[in-house]
């Protein structure tokens, strides 16, 4: 048997007839760029997500447009995890921003509360919390430090659509938040795309001027601020509204299908853990084993594939040590972590039979 990682063939295939049908009316229309579609898609994730949504080109935009409507100014210091997607700090460097990286948690790989308050100076203006593998992260703690040191909260939600905390979903947890739905997300749009979200009107209305060459509302050649070009394609807009649909759904089975590794693993290695009142999302169903070269060989063997996020951790990559020095032995869990962790294939197409094999195949390859 072969399980691949992911699979959006088979995963477009079950609505095929509706996204062609809403592409197809995007071409009918020709309005490739602000069509309606737009309005519509950012509508619909709003009442999804509460608050209101600027739709934008990508994740990695999004949070650079989320930094820049919080007004930050050069030499700002903002605390990351030191464990995620690079694109996570990307948007820092390029605004002249300073990230602080803290340690994440052991067990929930996300960034900890605990050792967030040392890494604050009078600089720091923000916490980007991300919601990694799609676990929300610790929202409540960082919320006291966060009112305590009059800190913004953004939440990278490139991985935690539909994650909640206490009925809560990612978008409304922190103060503005960023979406991916780069097309192996948990929702994935035909191409690139992303999202701004937030309850701040002003914020978001200043996301819509910059995303669009600063233009405010209406506007052809005038331009209020120097902007950018940061829009969503109409196409992709159509696609999402159409998935948008079925996203609780396919969040149900990627949880159920979790709960079944974690389920016959538990015992064997170590499985994701959910806390109380969270809702994980398993964007990735990450564990970790001791021997993981040996083990993704045996895994590859048995027609398993499988991932790795993220072998480096992001104060080890080169050019973040040529800006910010070289911070090796400082973060331990996100280092020791970054040697163990592998990710399981988790998807919601997914068959019995693949999530047993899946089963089988770590125990045997460990
Ligand atoms: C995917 C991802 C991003 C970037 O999103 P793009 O749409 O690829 O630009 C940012 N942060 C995290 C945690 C991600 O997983």
């Amino acid at each position: 048997m072969k399980v691949p990682f992911n699979d959006l063939y088979t995963h477009n295939r079950s609505m095929h007839q509706e996204i062609q049908d809403a592409i197809a009316s995007v071409i009918e229309s020709s309005a490739f760029v602000d069509g309606p579609a737009i309005g519509e898609f950012e509508k619909r994730f709003s009442s999804f997500c509460g608050g209101e949504v600027a739709a934008v080109s990508n994740g990695t935009d999004a949070l650079m447009l989320a930094l820049l409507s919080l007004d930050l100014k050069p030499g700002d210091e903002v605390i990351v995890p030191a464990q995620s997607f690079i694109a996570t700090i990307e948007p820092l460097f390029f605004l002249g921003l300073k990230p602080i990286f803290v340690d994440c948690c052991s067990e929930t790989y996300n960034i900890d509360p605990q050792k967030v308050e040392t890494a604050i100076t009078s600089r720091t203006k923000a916490i980007i919390a991300v919601h990694l593998y799609g676990c929300p992260a610790d929202i409540k703690a960082l919320r006291q430090i966060a009112t305590r040191y009059d800190l913004k909260i953004i939440e990278d939600s490139a991985q935690g659509h539909c994650a909640e905390i206490d009925g809560v979903r990612a978008g409304s947890l922190g103060d503005i938040a960023t979406f991916s739905f780069y097309p192996g997300k948990n929702l994935g749009a035909f191409g690139d795309a992303g999202a701004v979200v937030s309850k701040n009107q002003e914020w978001i209305k200043n996301v819509r001027v910059l995303r669009n060459h600063g233009r405010q509302k209406g506007a052809k050649y005038e331009h209020s601020a120097i902007g950018f070009n940061c829009r969503m394609d109409t196409i992709q807009a159509a696609v999402l509204t159409v998935k948008l649909d079925r996203l609780e759904e396919w969040t149900d089975r990627r949880r159920k299908i979790a709960a079944q590794y974690t389920n016959h693993l538990k015992d064997i290695v170590k499985t994701p853990i959910e806390t109380k009142g969270v809702r994980h999302v398993y964007h990735l169903y990450v564990i970790e084993v001791p021997r993981r070269e040996d083990f993704i060989a045996n895994m590859r063997e048995l027609g398993v594939q499988t991932g790795i996020h993220y072998p480096i951790p992001m104060h080890l990559h080169q050019p973040v040590v040529n800006a910010l020095g070289d911070k090796r032995g400082f973060f331990p869990n996100a280092e020791r972590s970054a040697e163990h962790i592998v990710s399981l294939p988790i998807y919601p197409e997914m068959t019995e039979q693949q999530i047993e094999y899946v089963i089988e195949a770590t125990k045997r390859s460990l």
